[in-house]
């Protein structure tokens, strides 16, 4: 199968001011991402607020132009293409995000806010759209009395099982989803997640999964990604991610998330301090301000992305983090 999705490069900046006699600065929000995804599978983008993983979204659904870098929807360079071809490669990217209360127009019913894509993209007739928007009500596990209903007579879960079958009306390609079940019930969390996986397999979406929460991503994700500071830090599978996890941001990032076993034997990292201020970057490593593995070279050089045991990962030290759980494996016997 040939990639929906592949990402080269990828950068976005953005120019701000300093203040009022300081002139601007570049901020680097995302810098030379590169990724591919298949058809029917997800990629998790995993990180703390701030580490560009909604700037990268922002580029995937075509809503900001980036810096530079290439984007290939359906092996079509989103750069390259025209008004006609970006036209169409629009609705075959949608986005599903956190807050589904905030993202469903409060006046519209359900029936109004579905059938609005199907108005603006589709040459369908009016019963051809309502006989689609009851199946995708059905889909989503809602029932056909609730598209008279408005946003505010939901459940969250409700309200974002609408959002979701918005995102899917036009049947796209790709869903990046924004933090999709972070604003929701613990309870409720799981069934929107199985709604994602059971759509995944009925339409053969493919899904950019973004969460601060490796926890959440452990049962939707074939491949994870994780970033710091608007740079791809790891970059993998899921089973080779979560079984030995290399950089020390994922191992933070893991050992802060009490539902994924880690083994007892794995030292946790307890993250320090907050991510840097993207007005002065540190130099080298951009984790070595909050590292706990950091030597000289880290705060000197910035470490290339490079393959160690399976995936790909940003780290001097990745053989020493590897070699470190290889000891300790050992010791316990
Ligand atoms: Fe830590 Fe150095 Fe690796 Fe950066 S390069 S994650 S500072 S050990
Ligand atoms: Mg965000």
């Amino acid at each position: 199968d040939a990639p929906i999705l592949v990402v080269e490069d990828l950068s976005r900046h953005y120019t701000v001011r300093r203040g009022l006699f300081r002139g601007t600065a570049t901020v680097k929000a995302l810098n030379r991402v590169s990724f591919s995804l298949l058809p029917g599978r997800t990629l998790a983008v995993v990180g703390e607020s701030g580490c560009g993983k909604s700037t990268l979204a922002r580029q995937l659904t075509l809503v900001e132009t980036p810096s530079g870098g290439h984007l290939k929807i359906a092996g079509v360079d989103v750069a390259l293409a025209d008004h006609a071809a970006l036209k169409t490669l629009r609705p075959q990217v949608q986005m599903v995000f956190q807050n589904p209360y905030a993202s469903l127009n409060p006046r519209k019913t359900v029936g109004a806010t579905l059938e609005e894509p199907l108005k603006l993209n589709t040459t369908l007739s009016q019963a051809e759209r309502r006989e689609r928007v009851a199946r995708m009500i059905d889909i989503v596990g809602l029932r056909p009395e609730h598209v008279r209903r408005y946003p505010h007579m939901f459940s969250g879960g409700q309200r974002q099982r609408v959002a979701i079958a918005r995102a899917m009306i036009l049947q796209p390609r790709i869903v990046v989803a924004d933090e999709p079940t972070s604003a929701l019930d613990v309870s409720i969390q799981a069934q929107i997640l199985n709604l994602f996986m059971d759509l995944q397999q009925q339409l053969g979406t493919s899904y950019v999964f973004i969460s601060h929460n490796l926890a959440v991503v452990e049962h939707v994700a074939d491949d994870v990604m994780v970033m710091y500071f608007g740079s791809t830090v790891e970059y993998g599978d899921r089973q080779t991610i979560y079984s030995l996890p290399l950089h020390p941001y994922t191992r933070a990032l893991l050992s802060a998330t009490p539902t994924i076993r880690l083994e007892d034997r794995r030292a946790k990292i307890k993250l320090q301090g907050e991510l840097p201020s993207p007005l002065s970057p540190p130099t080298g490593c951009a984790f070595h301000t909050r590292c706990p593995y950091a030597i000289d070279r880290c705060r000197a050089e910035v470490p290339p992305l490079r393959p160690v045991l399976g995936r790909l990962v940003a780290c001097h030290r990745a053989e020493d983090v590897a070699a470190e759980e290889e000891v300790s494996a050992l010791q316990e016997g």
